[in-house]
């Protein structure tokens, strides 16, 4: 079962992407090159097998004498050793925030990956990011909207709707939330140890640092004009001019009072918004589950304010398959928490490429383009599906074959009336039912 499901021995592929100098050394130890010959080795035989003569010479032309980063070779073992099926040359659709700059402000951080350094990532931008218990992510707004999902940890967030109403929410891991385009908001950590999340952005261009932050604008104001805009005096604005240069972007600050007493002491006169602009995946119910996973859909249909992002939260069982499939409305932006996995995309004109993802790392596969998402890890996969649309929409293999005329599927495949008559009749989303 192991073998067959996939080409890489998993042990050999780290649990996680770590920092601490301990699991560096043991993974550096213990698992590179040993095991990534065997690993590599057991693929080759298994791709020679029926051609046993030109097996010895597959294993002398897959040697490597050179050069070679072994932490990223051995986390990218598809790439280096590629399932036989792989066929010419495949646009990169794995990035990693593992791999991106980190800019560290006093009260958290961030990191994203963009068009700019993953090219095929169009239609969506992604950002993690930490704030400390107190770390303010400043009062801004952006062109793009926002959708975010809270990783661990808590945060307080606020903003206003169109009508200028008021929205300040308490959010917990596996929390989601979604700003419009032009909405303001704000986010910072609470006690006892702040917040990570990640943020998904509908524009493969959108930076973090092109956001219109409050004290970026008011900065950049005449003194005597943001005085006359306010009705007061201008010294009393001084400490306006006296901020970095740029805006504060992210900065400590004291933790929050409870929530309620932000709630009661909020200004203006018209009160609260009646929109929720978040949304709490913990208290959903699977929208499918079956015996390998669970996933769960959050779109318009159940997060009305989310009108440019829909998402797909899944979760695969060691041994599952989140089954081969397609998206006809949208590219897919995946972002992992959790788990090991391995996608081949297929591209059409006989190209596919077979790619490695653990937690922390992000992929992309452009709309309608054919894909699988296997767990070859031995813990749950967890990622996320994120969408540039109000409707999750997919079309699965299983379901193609299975609602057309036996004949001619038979006659395409070569397949036989029983082995059509196994394959699934609806979409289990993940696999085997
Ligand atoms: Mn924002
Ligand atoms: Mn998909």
């Amino acid at each position: 079962m192991k073998k067959a499901r996939s080409g890489v021995s998993h042990p050999d592929i780290p649990a996680e992407k770590s920092n601490s100098k301990l699991s560096r050394r043991k993974f550096l130890g213990t698992s590179s090159a040993a095991l990534l010959t065997a690993a590599v080795a057991a693929r080759a035989e298994r791709a020679q097998s029926g051609q046993q003569g030109t097996q010895g010479r597959r294993e002398k032309s897959m040697t490597d004498p050179g050069p070679e980063n072994p932490p990223i070779k051995s986390a990218s073992a598809n790439s280096f050793a590629p399932p036989p099926t792989d066929h010419g040359e495949v646009q990169t659709f794995w990035n990693s925030f593992s791999a991106a700059h980190r800019r560290i402000q006093d009260g958290g951080w961030s990191r994203q990956v963009t068009i700019e350094d993953f090219p095929i990532s169009k239609e969506i931008a992604g950002v993690n990011m930490r704030l400390t218990a107190g770390g303010v992510r400043e009062l801004h707004w952006h062109v793009a909207a926002e959708w975010a999902i809270m990783l661990t940890g808590s945060a307080r967030i606020t903003a206003i709707d169109n009508d200028g109403r008021s929205f300040v929410k308490d959010v917990v891991k596996d929390d989601l939330w979604y700003f419009p385009s032009g909405t303001p908001h704000s986010i910072q950590g609470l006690a006892p140890d702040g917040a990570e999340f990640v943020l998904v952005f509908d524009d493969g261009h959108f930076s973090e640092g092109n956001t219109t932050l409050i004290t970026d604008w008011t900065r950049h104001t005449p003194p005597e004009v943001l005085a006359k805009n306010w009705g007061v005096a201008e010294h009393a604005l001084a400490s306006v001019y006296q901020g970095p240069e740029a805006g504060k972007y992210i900065f400590q600050a004291e933790v929050p009072p409870p929530l309620a007493d932000d709630v009661r002491d909020i200004g203006g006169s018209i009160g609260p918004t009646p929109i929720a602009f978040d949304f709490s995946l913990s208290k959903m119910a699977p929208t499918r589950k079956s015996r390998f996973g669970e996933v769960r859909v959050v779109d318009t249909r159940n997060f009305p304010i989310a009108k440019t992002m829909a998402a797909a939260h899944v979760i695969v069982k060691p041994g599952g398959l989140r089954e081969m499939h397609w998206h006809q409305n949208a590219d897919e932006w995946q972002y992992f928490i959790q788990g090991n996995a391995r996608m081949t995309v297929f591209f059409t004109g006989s190209k596919a490429r077979t790619a490695d993802f653990a937690a922390g790392d992000v992929g992309y596969v452009p709309r309608t383009m054919g894909h699988y998402v296997e767990n070859v890890g031995d813990t749950d996969l967890i990622f996320l599906e994120m969408f540039k649309t109000d409707r999750f929409m997919d079309l699965s293999l299983s379901e193609w074959v299975s609602n057309t005329p036996p004949e001619l599927v038979m006659q395409h495949l070569g397949i036989s009336k029983e082995t059509l008559r196994a394959i699934p009749k609806t979409k289990p989303l993940v696999t085997p039912v």
